[in-house]
Order: structure tokens, then C-alpha cells, then sequence
């Protein structure tokens, strides 16, 4: 009998080794909560040794995603339904999703805005703002359409898009601060998301801290999983990673599992 597990076993280990593609979530329990996923470019980049690939989404396979969205039950939300879980402690959205865009290039002025309007969903993007009106970025032009739009709010990527635990107290204050303001003067509204530069070591014990004293709500991590819901802000914000080139069957354990592949 144990020969059959360990042969088993070992089948199991060879066929993972064998067959990256088999290197997926789809043995983990599904989990139920909020699913935050992270986006960067919307268009079409073809090569996929091309660094940005990963980052990049087709606008037709990110029009199939909300589609698939729509026809299982999935309720995109806005930053203010996030708000109201938190200051409330309760929601009756099911199956909410939260679509968050990083670093505010001008591809999701062009590709994703009109999917957003076309389908009347709400998106989060979050802007770096020394580089708003620089090639390959957004204007405050475009940025001024979407926000008045209604259907699009932005919250900080930082000033300079450097790495925060490697700055001194002072430069990390100013980071988020000053992003705040600049971000606050031009939209006339108030900010209060905040999305850490780099990965899920993009913050740590003197960092965070930071972040909510600058005044902001919600801190979103590149850590994968999925959120508790209605959310109550203990963490950060994990995030499902829906990269260029997944399948809709990924994009199903990205939403299910919180990640397409371990
Ligand atoms: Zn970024």
C-alpha cells in the first residue's frame, strides 16, 4: 500500500516537473471574499520574451474577462462600496471584484476607459505623479475625463515610483504626502488609496505605519490572495495577478483562488 503513495507521489512530482502547465491552482480550495485584481498596460504586445508581456492584458481578452465576470455572478465595485464595507462592516454585494490598474499609462486612457464605459464598470487606477503627462503616462487631461466619468478613481502610486523601505522616514513621508496633494488639488476629491511600489516586499513594519498616517484608508499589496469581505483594513489589500497570455480557465482561479499558479 505504501509503495502505491509513494509511486503515486512521485507520478505526481514527475508530471509537474514535466508539464509546467500543469503548475496551476486549480488543487487549492476555492475561497470567498473580495478579489482585487491587478492590472498594468491594456493593449497587445505579441512577444511574450518581451519584459512587459506579463504586464500587459489585450483589450479583447480584459473585454472576455468582464464578460466572464458578468455571466458568473461577479459584481465589480467601486472604491466607495469599499469604503462603505469598511465604515459599515457590511455589504450586500456578492462575489465583489475590484479592478485595479498600476503606474497610470496612457493605454488605459485608450483601451480600457471605452471597455469601462461600454460595460459600466467601475475601475481603481493609481497614478505615480511625477510621471502624469509624460510619454507612454496619462494626462490630467485624460485622467480629468475618466474621474468625471464616474466610473474611474484614482488613488497614489508614489511620487517616484522608487522603492519605499529603501528610502529614508523623511523622503517616505513626502512620497506619500505629496502624491496625496497634487493627486487631491486636480481631482477635487479626496484620496485614499494608496498602492505600494514593487512587490509584496514593497512595504514593511516602518513603512505601513506611514501610509495611514498620511491620511490614507486602503493600502493595496502585490501579495496574491483573497480579501475578507466586507472589509474591515486589518492588512493590506491582497491581489490577484491576471497576467498577458492566461486563458479564461486562469482567469477562473485567479478569481476562485485568489492566483493563477503557485
Ligand atoms: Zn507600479
Amino acid at each position: 500500500m505504501m509503495i502505491c503513495w509513494l509511486a503515486l507521489a512521485a507520478l505526481v512530482i514527475y508530471l509537474f516537473w514535466r508539464f509546467p502547465q500543469l503548475r496551476k491552482t486549480w488543487y487549492l480550495p476555492k475561497r470567498k471574499g473580495l478579489i482585487a485584481l491587478m492590472y498594468h498596460h491594456v493593449g497587445v504586445l505579441n512577444d511574450p520574451q518581451d519584459e512587459q508581456y506579463p504586464f500587459t492584458v489585450r483589450p479583447d481578452m480584459l473585454e472576455r474577462q468582464i464578460l466572464y465576470l458578468k455571466a458568473n455572478g461577479y459584481t465589480p465595485i467601486s472604491l466607495a462600496e469599499l469604503e462603505q464595507a469598511k465604515r459599515t462592516s457590511k455589504s450586500s454585494v456578492k462575489k465583489p471584484v475590484l479592478l485595479t490598474f498600476d503606474d497610470g499609462y496612457r493605454d488605459n486612457y485608450e483601451n480600457l476607459f471605452p471597455l469601462l464605459k461600454k460595460y459600466n464598470i467601475p475601475a481603481l487606477i493609481f497614478l505615480i505623479t511625477d510621471r502624469i503627462d509624460s510619454p507612454n503616462y496619462m494626462t490630467w487631461e485624460q485622467i480629468k475625463e475618466m474621474s468625471a466619468s464616474g466610473l474611474v478613481d484614482f488613488g497614489s502610486h508614489t511620487c517616484s515610483h522608487r522603492r519605499l523601505r529603501s528610502l529614508s522616514d523623511d523622503e517616505i513621508v513626502q512620497e506619500l504626502t505629496r502624491s496625496k496633494q497634487i493627486l487631491e488639488e486636480n481631482l477635487g476629491a479626496a484620496v485614499t488609496a494608496f498602492c505600494y511600489p514593487y512587490g509584496a516586499g514593497g512595504f514593511d513594519k516602518r513603512v505601513r505605519p506611514q501610509v495611514f498616517k498620511a491620511g490614507y484608508l486602503f493600502d493595496f499589496s502585490t501579495k496574491k490572495g483573497v480579501n475578507p469581505w466586507p472589509w474591515k483594513g486589518k492588512s493590506t489589500l491582497r491581489r490577484a495577478f491576471p497576467r498577458g497570455g492566461e486563458t479564461l480557465f486562469d482567469y477562473h482561479l485567479q478569481l476562485t483562488r485568489g492566483q493563477s499558479k503557485l
